[in-house]
């Protein structure tokens, strides 16, 4: 399911955008305040942000441009005033789209179907054949099996890169232990099912901001272990 970030001070708006929002599918975090959303935007994973420009804190340009260096999750800016349109139109600040107040929750709900089609495509339906794969601030590029967090290079062993790809390359599904093993250790050897989790540990240290918070490889408990897109 997607999850959208709202940030929108005026209760009323954010709650309208949420109800319509939710009856189509999606999962909705409101956030009133430009700081708060901040923290929150860059510390958990979102599939979109629909961002108001006048905040409490830190206001919707400033919002737009700094998740838009950490995401490449669509941004969908909200203002009434014509000047801040010019603003986004001028600016290149990285938002994909922008919807002046008033406006009808079901043109809301068809833009944000419409960009999260397609960054769904970008994402999720990456061409196999792709080389260099980049899902948020993780990037792996297969010819070279080198692998970067926020541009910086992290050394992984063989085995460790090899189950990093096998999740990317499977994103959302749930592998149980028993699956990795089979899937990435040699079945000749008479291998210890222990060691999935211990190379789960491994890769999180290298490739998550905050191993014991995983964005990227998720524990499903009593299953498995999945890559979350
Ligand atoms: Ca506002």
């Amino acid at each position: 399911m997607s999850r959208i970030l709202i940030v929108e001070d005026e209760e009323a708006i954010a709650e309208l955008e949420k109800d319509y929002l939710e009856l189509s599918g999606f999962e909705v975090v409101i956030e009133k305040d430009g700081n708060a959303a901040l923290s929150l935007g860059l510390a958990e994973p979102f599939d979109m942000y629909i961002l108001d420009i006048m905040l409490p804190g830190v206001d919707g340009f400033e919002l737009c441009r700094q998740f838009r260096e950490n995401s490449n999750a669509p941004i969908l800016m909200v203002s009434a005033r014509k000047e801040d349109i010019d603003k986004i139109r001028g600016l290149g600040m990285g938002a994909d789209d922008y919807i002046t107040k008033p406006f009808s929750p079901s043109e809301l709900v068809a833009r944000v179907k419409a960009h999260l089609a397609r960054y769904d495509r970008l994402i999720g339906a990456m061409p196999p054949k792709e080389d260099v794969i980049s899902v948020r601030n993780l990037r792996i590029d297969r010819t070279t099996h080198r692998v970067w967090v926020n541009g910086e290079e992290r050394m992984l062993t063989a085995k460790e890169y090899d189950l990093l790809l096998f999740l990317v390359e499977n994103p959302n599904q749930v592998f149980s232990k028993e699956e990795l093993f089979r899937e990435l250790w040699d079945e000749d050897i008479i291998g210890d099912i222990a060691t999935v989790p211990v190379h789960i540990k491994k890769v999180r240290e290298k490739v998550e901001v905050d191993p014991a918070r995983p964005q990227f490889i998720e524990t499903v408990w009593g299953v498995g272990y999945r890559f979350k897109v």
